[in-house]
């Protein structure tokens, strides 16, 4: 050895020899440090990925009970496109819940892919973990019982995996797993590429190139910049970061081309109008309006695919550029804007909301300046046909709300053969400069968004309150996404507990929910019908009139359409719906009562049809509690029935 290294042969390479050897003893340090970081931030990351689960699921989503048929699959679908969202916000590849039954672990739910989830749309629901031969099997199980969060490598039949495993316990008490996975693939390419960079630097710092390093950096850098901020300004809208009009333009010139070349290539735009903009930047101020702007572009980036390019086109207008997107895609990924939208809205402390009016525009080859221009005139078409919903927006109800400006009005409903009356809750808005605004003309709008619990929450507070004041049941109206709602029972249930008083409520539902998805509907209202609601049919008549559902649907009410009593006496097919309605009701043990009774006549056709229940203005209108407390007694109502007619029958 000593004879080698004397030689002057070897002497000549031995500062690339130590060279050598000091790059490799770096390299391994550099990769040794940089696993543990790498792996502590990933365990970090996956931690705070896998505590968000049930912020974004609901803690009731695991229940004791559930099993693979507890959840549709839109649902499954809905929420699996939210936790792929997620993860892919949290960079994690995949999120789920483990629930354990029998001797089986299952997924109770799973994020993936939206490709995935689009052919597959129940995704991982209770897949078992013995099937998918998870080598983590034993580990998983024991997991369940340990109250710390679990740190593991995992291989299935897929690949392998860093996961973490959270006990967490559900509203029901029922024990389960949330867990978060990361592909070790990421992993390793992540670990690679760092080290790589490292090392790079450290051979250069070697090579005392640090001064030549420095000065091309700086070099590389402003002319990159430069390069950036030039090309920024030319194409990017400056408050937003969007495309501007002009290179949107420019895109789908491009695209078009793209299309002509290539059949099986398609294009398509989602145009966006910020509905309440206007009147933002007016009640607000310009700042507010700006920020709104923001907002709603960081939404649309983060709703759409990367492929996807947000567009800028004026104040208030946007456009989303989409190569080749299929319809299914488009409907999850308006989905998902939807959510987004609503997740913002529900979380925004500031006083307004954002609104978005949108349109779907394929592209069909005309001359793309035209194929805008055209889709613009759609837009505000389209937005014009909206049309209450721009006089009266979410904004105003909220500050009607908070300045107590609605109140709760009732009705009489009168059962003339039980000699009974009973009320039904309408809600009034005093607006302070419009006067009083008529339900039909805000609840469309106060439905399209949570800003209808709040009133459906108040109005059944008034109604709790009235029905103990008068002894009698009154109803409450509950629009179909209230009703829809996953927290609809149990919202129910707390403010009914909260009043300690059962058998006053009756909820006035439409045809149409009680036909959409009829076996959630029956099983929520089973469950308020042991807490003493009871229901009724709204509107019969004007919608699906299945009458399948009267006889399947624990009902105790059917009210027919004010429609049916206006032209009573001419029209023939109206005293037909009414007599059988009147029959069904005999024999599956409900109630008919005819809305909007307003002459005596009225009350004579309907009863010679058997009907002996009423509402309506011959009665009274709706009138506020004090109103109606002042002079309170039943006959007050029952004696305006022609008892001379009645007693004839
Ligand atoms: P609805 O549930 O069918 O309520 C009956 C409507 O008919 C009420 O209008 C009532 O004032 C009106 N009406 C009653 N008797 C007569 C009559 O003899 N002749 C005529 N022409 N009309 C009569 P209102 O209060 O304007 O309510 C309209 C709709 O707004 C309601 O229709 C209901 O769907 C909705 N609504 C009212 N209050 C609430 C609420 O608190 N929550 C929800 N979700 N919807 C509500
Ligand atoms: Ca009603
Ligand atoms: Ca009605």
């Amino acid at each position: 050895m000593k004879n080698i290294l004397k030689s002057k042969k070897y002497t000549n390479y031995f500062p690339f020899l130590s060279l050598a050897f000091g790059i490799i003893l770096c390299f391994y340090m550099v990769n040794q440090l940089e696993k543990k970081h790498i792996l502590e931030e990933t365990d970090l990351n996956l931690l705070r990925a896998s505590k968000s689960i049930k912020y974004i699921l609901g803690n009731d989503y695991i229940t004791s009970t559930m099993d693979n048929s507890t959840y549709s699959k839109e649902y499954i679908l809905e929420k699996g496109t939210l936790l792929n969202e997620m993860s892919k916000e949290l960079s994690v590849d995949y999120l789920y819940l483990l629930v354990k039954k029998g001797d089986d672990i299952h997924y109770a739910i799973m994020s993936d892919t939206l490709d995935f989830l689009q052919e597959h749309p129940t995704g991982y629901y209770w897949e078992s973990l013995k099937d998918a031969e998870d080598d983590s099997f034993e580990l998983t199980w024991k997991t369940f019982d340990n109250k710390n969060p679990i740190f593991l490598n995992s291989s299935d039949i897929w690949g392998s995996y860093r996961s973490v495993y959270v006990r967490e316990v559900s509203k029901d008490g029922t024990v389960y797993i949330a867990g978060a996975d990361t592909e070790m693939s990421s992993l390793n390419g992540n670990l690679s590429k760092h080290t790589l960079i490292l090392l790079l630097n450290t051979v250069v710092t070697l090579l005392f190139a640090i001064p030549l390093m420095f000065s091309f950096r700086k070099v590389t850098l402003e002319s990159s910049s430069l390069k950036k901020a030039s090309g920024f300004i030319k194409s990017k809208d400056q408050l937003t970061g969007a495309y501007n009009r002009k290179k949107g333009i420019f895109i789908l010139k491009n695209l078009a081309e793209e299309i002509k070349k290539d059949e099986e290539n398609n294009l398509s735009t989602c145009l966006i109008d910020i509905k309440n903009l206007s009147y933002i930047n007016k009640k607000m101020g310009l700042k507010a309006g700006d920020d709104i702007v923001k907002i709603v572009v960081s939404i649309l980036n983060q709703s759409f695919r990367k492929t996807d390019k947000v567009v800028r086109l004026q104040g208030d207008k946007l456009m989303v550029i989409l190569p080749n997107c299929s319809k299914n895609a488009r409907g999850i990924l308006i989905k998902k804007l939807k959510n987004r939208l609503s997740i913002f809205n529900k979380m925004n402390k500031k006083n307004y909301f954002i609104e978005l009016n949108y349109l779907y525009i394929q592209y069909t080859g005309e001359n793309i300046q035209e194929f805008l221009d055209h889709s613009l005139n759609r837009l505000a078409l389209h937005k014009k046909n909206k049309g209450i919903e721009e006089t009266i927006i979410q904004e105003e109800i909220l500050l009607g709300i908070k300045n107590n400006e609605f109140k709760t009005f009732f009705q009489p409903k009168i059962f003339s053969q039980d000699k009974n009356v009973q009320f039904e809750a309408l809600v009034r808005w005093f607006h302070p400069e419009k006067g009083m605004i008529p339900p039909d003309k805000f609840i469309p709008v106060a439905e399209s968004s949570f800003l209808i619990h709040k009133i459906t929450e108040m109005v059944l507070r008034d109604s709790l309150e009235a029905a103990k004041l008068l002894n009698t049941r009154i109803s409450v109206n509950i629009s179909p996404i209230v009703f829809e709602d996953e927290s609809f029972v149990i919202d129910i249930k707390n403010v009914l507990e909260e009043y300690e008083s059962r058998n006053l409520i009756t909820l006035e539902i439409t045809e149409r929910v009680a036909m959409k998805h009829s076996f959630s509907t029956l099983k929520k209202m089973k469950k308020l019908i042991k807490l003493g609601v009871e229901f009724s049919i709204d509107d019969f008549g004007t919608g699906y009139s299945s009458l399948s559902y009267l006889e399947k649907f624990p009902i105790s009410e059917l009210k027919i359409d004010r429609s049916f009593i206006n032209n009573l006496e001419t029209n023939k097919i109206n005293s037909l719906v009414i007599n059988f309605s009147v029959k069904i009701s005999a024999l599956a043990g409900f109630k008919v009562i005819a809305e909007g009774v307003e002459t005596k006549e009225q009350i004579e056709k309907l009863m010679s049809l058997g009907c002996f229940n009423f509402q309506g203005y011959y009665f009274d209108k709706a009138q506020p509690l004090e109103i109606i407390l002042e002079d309170y007694s039943k006959d007050k109502y029952l004696d305006k029935m022609d008892f001379s007619t009645l007693e004839k029958l």
